[in-house]
C-alpha cells in the first residue's frame, strides 16, 4: 500500500507516539506534517530525517495546540491534508478537589478542543480533495476511567464522542473518522517514570514495570509507537473503507478486564 501523493498532519509529533505514527505513515509513502508548539533545530531536524529516511516531503510547522486560530492556521498553512491525526496531549495527575484549574482548562483544551479544531479546518480540504482520513489518538482513559485524571479521563472520553460525531457528520462521503485507545505506550516519557516509580516503591525497575505501572495491562507489556503507528496506516488504508466511527484498542487487554 501507498499513500504517496496524500499529505498526513500529525499534531504533538516531535516526540513519542506522534512521531511514531508520522514515521509509520511516511514510510508508507506520505508526505508528513510534524507538529508542536517549539520552534527548534532539532524539531526541523526531526522532518529533514523522515523525508531523507522514506523519500517523502515532510514539514515541521510550529503551532501551539491549546489555542483555536493555532490549530486552524497549521492546516491551512500545510496547504493539504488528506490525512490527520489528532494526537497531541499532556497529562497532570491531581484529585479532583485540588486539580489546578491552568491544568484542566490545558488538558481539556490541548487533549479534546485542538482535535475539534483541527477537524473543523481539515474537514473542507478533504471535500474538496474527495478523500480524507481522520485518526483521533485517544486513550484507554477514552474507555475507562482512573482516580486522580480527571481531565485527562473527560478530555479522552471527549475525543471518542468527537469520534463519532465526525464520521456521522462524514458518513456519505470518501471521509472516515476514528479512535485509536492506546494502553501503555513505551515512549520517552513513560520510560522516565521507571526508575522514579521503582524508588517510590522499593522495587528493581522490572518489579516497577510489571505491578506497577503496568498493572492494568493484562499482556505485561508496552505497546510500541510502531504498532500504534501500524494501527494508523491500517486505518487510512483500503481494508478500513468502512471503518468509521468507532475505536480499537491497542491496550495488551486492558479494556477486557
Ligand atoms: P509525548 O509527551 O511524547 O507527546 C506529546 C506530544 O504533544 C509532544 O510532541 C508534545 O510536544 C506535544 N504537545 C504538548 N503540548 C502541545 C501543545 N500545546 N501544542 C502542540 N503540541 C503539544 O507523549 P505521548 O505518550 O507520545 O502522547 C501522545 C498522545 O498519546 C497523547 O494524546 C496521549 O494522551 C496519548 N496516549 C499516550 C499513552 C502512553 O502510554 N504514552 C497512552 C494512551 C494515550
Amino acid at each position: 500500500m501507498s499513500f504517496a501523493g496524500k499529505t498526513a498532519i500529525v499534531t504533538g509529533s516531535n516526540s513519542g507516539i506522534g512521531l511514531g505514527v508520522a514515521r509509520e505513515l511516511a514510510r508508507a509513502g506520505a508526505n508528513v506534517v510534524l507538529n508542536s508548539f517549539t520552534d527548534r533545530d532539532e524539531d526541523h531536524k526531526l522532518a529533514a530525517g523522515l523525508a531523507a529516511e522514506f523519500g517523502v516531503t515532510a514539514r515541521y510547522i510550529a503551532a501551539d495546540m491549546s489555542d483555536p486560530d493555532a490549530c486552524r492556521a497549521l492546516i491551512a498553512q500545510a496547504g493539504a491534508c488528506d490525512i490527520l491525526v489528532n494526537n497531541a496531549g499532556i497529562q497532570h495527575v491531581s484529585p479532583i478537589e485540588d486539580f489546578p484549574v491552568a491544568k484542566w482548562d490545558a488538558i481539556i483544551a490541548i487533549n479534546m478542543s485542538s482535535a475539534f479544531h483541527c477537524t473543523a479546518a481539515a474537514l473542507p480540504v478533504m471535500r474538496k480533495a474527495g478523500w480524507g482520513r481522520v485518526v483521533n489518538i485517544a486513550s484507554a482513559h477514552g474507555l475507562t476511567a482512573s482516580p486522580y485524571k480527571s481531565a485527562y479521563v473527560a478530555a479522552k472520553h471527549g475525543v471518542v464522542g468527537l469520534t463519532k460525531v465526525t464520521a456521522l457528520e462524514t458518513a456519505q462521503e470518501d471521509i472516515t473518522c476514528n479512535a485509536i485507545c492506546p494502553g501503555y505506550v513505551k515512549t520517552p516519557l513513560v520510560e522516565a517514570q521507571i526508575p522514579d516509580t521503582a524508588a517510590k516503591y522499593g522495587m528493581t525497575e522490572e518489579e516497577a514495570v510489571q505491578k506497577v505501572i503496568l498493572e492494568r495491562q493484562p499482556s505485561k507489556q508496552f505497546a510500541t509507537v510502531e504498532q500504534i503507528g501500524g494501527t494508523a496506516v491500517f486505518l487510512c488504508s483500503p481494508a478500513a473503507d468502512q471503518i468509521t466511527g468507532t475505536t480499537i484498542s491497542v491496550d495488551g487487554g486492558w479494556t477486557a478486564l
